[in-house]
């Protein structure tokens, strides 16, 4: 691995305090020492940082519009090996590297799940030897900060950038790439061919700024190369003969300058509805286009043949947002490189695999056809081209009507992002089993029965050694002293795990190692909001975006359930417990916020009711986000994982908490499916409808909020008191949710749930009384976790997806 030893560690640290910033190591802020360690370990990594390795290997290249990174400097420490040296070369220098790793700034990037995934499967591919990059925006500001004021949710704007810049990019202002919006489009006939003309359109330029991906252990480097949208500098000149003539006037200097930045400005805060708004569109075109453009030019620099494109390149579309992929590479091909259409299409369907991560209707993006139109004129006629030809191939097929219009790309009013991703690209993939199977039988049944050769599953993974390794050392270390360090690259070796269940030593270490991560929570909790929680009670977590879906609901209303049962009788046998929240809720999404607003509330009332004697305590941690998560993952006992059955796709915090030994109190739902199968019935706490009585329900009606509220008693007291002032401070938002539940009878079945979701609870409380089943427990979750390691999602990607058919891939 990277080879440093503590002299010339130190000697490189100080020549680069007084090159950065001439002045001593005595002088300099925890932030100028950080960027004088990060600025460092990039010299260390520099030769090895190469652009790209075409002729050697094919590349990958994972276009996603969020990338929720975390903070790098201790992953990089740990994949380069050199936390040990760096640490105490420090302290020899009378720096603490600790200070220094929560100095850095949490690039938030995205939203939740879907950026996190694309950060996770960065770590895997350049940790398996895998050439793969990722394209996607350097949005000046991530997503928002979030505060509780009187219990609401108050968006702070995310300032990552401030001190200057990000330390870990690299800006390469010789590799800007331009992005054409508007303008006309002429086809003008040369000689039998088509040749394109598009004129008055307004160039962006698209700049690059590159962060390293560094594999474990292994020398690999890879590439996130994110785009800053800028207006174009005139030394491009030559390049944009039929551009719009954007500085015209001071006027439309500003306005040009005002249209080009708002592009990479903020990120859509907001991971499951469809944002309908032009901007959205701009980015999404900003980045494919600038991500296709600069992978054909490194290609066609290596004077590979174009048509061979597929043999060299594979590009993988994380959802929909990179669907412009498509018809940005068709356009390339024909219009640049002159190939036939149909040379052009076999290309880029064999190039292009695609993800879908979700099945909620709501979420699926379209764009109105003449927003498309006017933005992207020529990508609009290529989209309405590949929609023609595919009718034709289905009315060929004598489909009826209806199912054809279901099927096509372009409807009346839109484009359909996800029928385009189908159609144009050679694999399409759900993220658990259970996703894939509903997306065959029932999403996308037409187009499964059309074509079943594209469909697969890959399930989610994440990765281990950020959520393991890094997150939970003292775990770690205790794994590696009982099986060795092999399963760090090996997870599955984790299973070995299993001859020590009935170990009590072992047992007892674990339970030792998750309260000495609860009490380092509840320190945190403590000093953040003045509230003490016993690190002997069940820390019981649920941390995720807030939506109706993922029924923070349903938890809360247990919560007050379990209150009434208190004040009712004080006796009441229970296992002190800790409810721990985190989540934010997009702006615009009330209901979301309303929920916040009530366990706020709720929290309020209960942790300040001396009835109850300290017996339920209820955090709700502010601005959730991937270092907050580190520190409370390894905490938890208990991982609230409750959607309705059938709406979250895969999840990929399940299998964080499980790897840290939580157990799983879950609906069958997404990758929960997939951690009871390794678990076993006996290590996992299950409850809900199954997916088949969700769709039923969904199907057919026959639910009814209203008659289980009249009739079930336990459920009439918690909905009343939502609307009766028995919860001060929430009357507007207790009425919202009410109202929810009741007059639009509860879309999302927690009412239907609630009953079992208690009697589940109740056996995590009596599982809980038994320390050594508990820890033995814990260990069969982290033992049969090592398969939701993103290594083996990826390895499967590589070997089902983008290497199918390559040499050495059987
Ligand atoms: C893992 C992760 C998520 C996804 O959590 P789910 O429970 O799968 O929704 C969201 N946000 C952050 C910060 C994460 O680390």
């Amino acid at each position: 691995m990277a080879k440093i030893n503590k002299n010339k560690f130190k000697q490189s640290f100080e020549t680069k305090m007084y090159s950065l910033y001439a002045q001593s190591i005595n002088d300099a802020t925890d932030e100028q020492l950080l960027n004088v360690l990060c600025s460092v370990i990039k010299d260390i990594i520099s030769k090895k940082w190469v652009d790209n390795k075409l002729d050697s290997q094919k590349e990958v290249y994972y276009f996603s519009i969020e990338f929720l990174l975390g903070r790098q400097l201790k992953s990089n420490l740990l994949n380069l090996g050199i936390e040990n040296v760096v640490r105490e070369s420090l302290k020899e220098l009378n720096i603490d590297l600790d200070n220094l790793i929560n100095a850095e700034s949490d690039p938030a990037l995205g939203n939740g799940g879907l950026g996190r995934l694309a950060a996770c499967f960065l770590d895997s591919m350049a940790s398996l030897n895998i050439s793969g990059h990722g394209y996607g925006i350097r949005y000046k500001h991530g997503l928002f900060e979030q505060k509780f004021i009187n219990g609401y949710q108050v968006e702070v704007p995310d300032n990552w950038l401030t001190q200057g810049g990000y330390v870990w990019e690299t800006v390469r202002p010789n590799k800007a790439i331009v992005v054409k919006f508007e303008g006309n489009v002429n086809l003008i006939d040369k000689n039998g061919r088509l040749e394109v003309n598009h004129t008055d359109y307004l160039p962006i330029m698209a700049m690059p700024y590159d962060i390293p991906i560094i594999g474990y252990g292994n020398n690999s480097i890879n590439t996130l190369r994110l785009f800053k949208s800028e207006v174009l500098s005139r030394d491009f000149g030559p390049l944009t003969v039929n551009a719009r003539n954007s500085y015209g006037s001071y006027e439309d200097a500003l306005k040009y300058k005002y249209y080009a930045e708002e592009i990479s400005q903020v990120l859509y805060p907001n991971d499951s509805n469809y944002a309908g708004r032009l901007l959205r569109l701009k980015q999404e075109y900003f980045f494919v286009s600038a991500g296709i453009q600069d992978i054909i030019r490194k290609y066609k620099k290596k004077k590979l043949d174009i048509k061979k494109l597929n043999e060299k390149v594979a590009i993988h579309i994380n959802d929909t947002h990179p669907t412009l992929c498509i018809p940005e590479l068709m356009r390339i091909l024909l219009d640049e490189e002159g190939l036939s259409w149909d040379e052009a299409w076999d290309i880029t369907i064999n190039t292009i695999s695609y993800t879908n991560h979700t099945i909620m209707t709501e979420a699926m993006e379209r764009w109105p056809k003449e927003m498309v139109k006017r933005l992207l004129p020529r990508i609009y006629m290529i989209i309405e081209e590949i929609n023609k030809r595919y009718v034709n191939e289905l009315e060929e097929r004598k489909y009826d009507h209806e199912k054809i219009y279901r099927m096509s790309i372009i409807d009346n009013n839109d484009i359909k992002m996800a029928n385009l991703s189908i159609v144009g690209s050679h694999s399409v993939n759900g993220v658990a089993k259970l996703h894939t199977e509903l997306l065959k039988k029932e999403v996308l049944k037409d187009f499964y029965e059309h074509e079943p050769e594209k469909f697969n599953n890959k399930t989610n993974g994440i990765a281990h050694r950020r959520w393991l390794i890094s997150a939970n050392s003292e775990l770690s270390d205790l794994i590696t002293g009982l099986i060795s360090e092999d399963w760090k690259t090996d997870t599955n070796k984790l299973k070995e795990l299993e001859i020590y269940r009935n170990n009590k030593d072992v047992l007892e270490k674990i339970g030792e190692i998750k309260y000495s991560n609860k009490e380092r929570l509840a320190k945190f909790i403590k000093e953040k909001y003045d509230i003490d929680v016993n690190p002997n009670s069940i820390f019981d977590v649920q941390v995720k975006r807030l939506h109706a879906y993922k029924r923070q609901l349903l938890n809360a209303l247990h919560i007050l359930h379990l209150y009434h049962e208190l004040l009712e009788n004080p006796n009441f046998d229970m296992e002190p417990r800790t409810f721990i929240f985190g989540a934010k809720a997009a702006p615009g999404y009330y209901l979301a916020k309303c929920i916040i607003k009530f366990i706020n509330s709720l929290a309020d009332k209960i942790n300040n009711d001396p009835r109850i004697d300290n017996k339920i305590k209820v955090v709700f941690i502010e601005n959730y986000g991937v270092s907050i998560a580190e520190l409370i993952i390894p905490a938890a006992d208990v991982s609230e994982q409750i959607s309705t059955t059938t709406k979250e796709a895969s999840g990929t915090g399940n299998m964080k908490f499980m790897m840290n030994g939580a157990i799983t109190l879950a609906t069958l739902d997404g990758a929960n499916i997939e951690i009871f199968d390794q678990v076993g019935k006996d290590n996992i706490v299950i409850f809900g409808l199954s997916a088949n009585e969700v769709l039923n329900y969904n199907k057919f009606g026959g639910y009814s909020a209203l008659d289980l509220y009249n009739s079930n008693r336990n459920i009439k007291r918690v909905v009343d008191d939502l609307i009766n002032g028995f919860i001060p401070n929430m009357e507007k938002e207790g009425r919202e949710i009410y109202d929810s539940l009741i007059t639009y009878n509860d879309e999302y079945f927690v009412l239907r749930d609630i009953e079992n979701y208690i009697e589940a609870q109740e056996k995590i409380d009596k599982l809980y009384k038994n320390k050594d089943k508990w820890n033995e427990m814990a260990l069969i979750n982290i033992a049969n976790s090592g398969v939701f390691s993103s290594d083996r999602t990826i390895a499967e990607y590589a070997h089902d997806i983008w290497f199918k058919g390559c040499e050495g891939n059987e």
